[in-house]
């Protein structure tokens, strides 16, 4: 819609220029914009040579959880500090912080009779120059380039939308300035690929339903796993909802729950001497790698088939590992009583059978309770260990005990 109304105020640009001056015959020039920089209703938002242009305005794939998977502005990527200017004459709408974009500015134009906002986040500062209500010239210093909010390194995130920020729509930045005579891609350091990838590969980032439609009250097809894969089209998305795939099947996910990485639902440790990794959730499937004690594993599944196998990844593989041999603390192995002092350790489950011997056959002699303090007797052994509880000595699965005090 946007393209053809944009469209057809070109053509009637075109008439109406035609009407008075010589129009060059090419296709895509709509009205020549004035050679000279004073005269032309824009200014570029940094000096020449100061910025890359990378990731650019349309669909793509998250970068992150919970990202959009449409870039409504261009990011310019640049060092901290260097001069933001204001793309037009105008008057600023808001300056200061917000979620998200961190610090920002944004300033309400009228152009050629239309109105416009520019939109520049991730400042430094977003009100050390400029505040709400103020008039600024078009090229005027309002700010700094930052990397406040969601960001991982300078840059500055421009957006442009016509008929006002929040009521109108987004338009393609680069395109904007590129027609009223500013081509940011000659007059950049750099330009990153501008290639949309044809899919995105995702992973849910916890247990999550996956729905017909975007929104709660759609059914739900099934609930997923934490960490499966799921695929999806760069730009589908309906507000907070993302499309994708899972298994053949097209649904709907809520986007704090898609991740483009792995997201760990815990962190454990190693408790045996040398701990098979394994391809799937069963001693016949193949062992990748041999985790040695004390590794540090990242869960990736939890409560899958009662526990017992736990789906986790370690440098870099991901792979099943019998859960019994996973400790909450680095020192669940480490578990040794001092010949001289006492260790203690927390229960970190609701409730801890006590046994009268190291295997889940032995006779339950007591139920230990949550935050309930045991003192450590013998080192772990095969996921079991000694411990002490009133009066009372027994074995515990290691895997519920944690050795920070609740
Ligand atoms: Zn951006």
């Amino acid at each position: 819609m946007v393209q053809l109304s944009s469209l057809s105020r070109r053509i009637a640009a075109l008439l109406l220029a035609a009407a008075v001056v010589m129009v060059p015959a090419a296709a895509d020039v709509a009205v020549a914009p004035p050679a000279d920089a004073a005269a032309r209703p824009v200014a570029a938002p940094l000096k020449n040579d100061t910025y890359v242009l990378s990731s650019y305005y349309g669909p793509r794939c998250m970068p992150v959880r919970s990202a959009s998977a449409f870039h409504r502005g261009q990011d310019l990527g640049a060092a901290r500090g260097t001069d933001v200017r204001a793309v037009a004459g105008g008057t600023v709408r808001r300056a200061g912080a917000v979620r998200g974009f961190g610090q920002w500015v944004v300033v309400d134009h009228t152009i050629d009779g239309v109105r416009f906002s520019s939109l520049y986040a991730h400042l430094i500062d977003g009100d050390r120059r400029v505040t709400a209500g103020q008039r600024v010239s078009k090229g005027q210093h309002i700010g700094d380039v930052g990397s406040t909010g969601t960001s991982t390194s300078p840059h500055l995130h421009l957006e442009i939308w016509r008929g006002g920020y929040g009521t109108g729509r987004t338009v393609d930045p680069l395109r904007f300035l590129e027609r009223r005579g500013i081509d940011l891609t000659t007059r950049s350091i750099r330009n990153y690929s501008r290639s949309v990838p044809s899919s995105c590969r995702y992973y849910t980032a916890a247990k999550v339903n996956f729905r017909t439609g975007p929104g709660t009250g759609y059914r739900v097809i099934r609930e997923l796993q934490s960490n499966v894969t799921l695929g999806a089209l760069p730009g589908d998305e309906s507000g907070v909802w993302r499309k994708v795939t899972r298994s053949g099947r097209t649904g709907w996910i809520h986007r704090d729950y898609v991740s483009p990485g792995y997201t760990s639902q815990g962190t454990r440790y190693v408790l045996a001497g040398s701990l098979n990794l394994r391809s799937g959730p069963s001693t016949s499937h193949r062992v990748k790698r041999a985790l040695p004690r004390d590794a540090k594993v990242a869960l990736l599944r939890t409560g899958y088939r009662n526990g017992v196998w736990q789906r986790v990844r370690h440098g870099g593989t991901n792979g099943w590992v019998s859960a019994r041999y996973l400790a909450l603390n680095r020192d669940g192995a480490s578990i040794v009583p001092k010949p001289s002092g006492r260790t203690y350790a927390w229960v970190d489950t609701s409730t801890l059978n006590l046994r009268s011997g190291p295997s889940a056959s032995d006779r339950v002699r007591l139920r230990l309770r949550r935050e309930e303090r045991v003192r450590q007797l013998e080192r772990v052994t095969d996921g079991w260990v000694k411990v002490r509880h009133d009066g009372r000595t027994g074995y515990v699965a290691a895997r519920h005990l944690t050795s920070s005090r609740p």
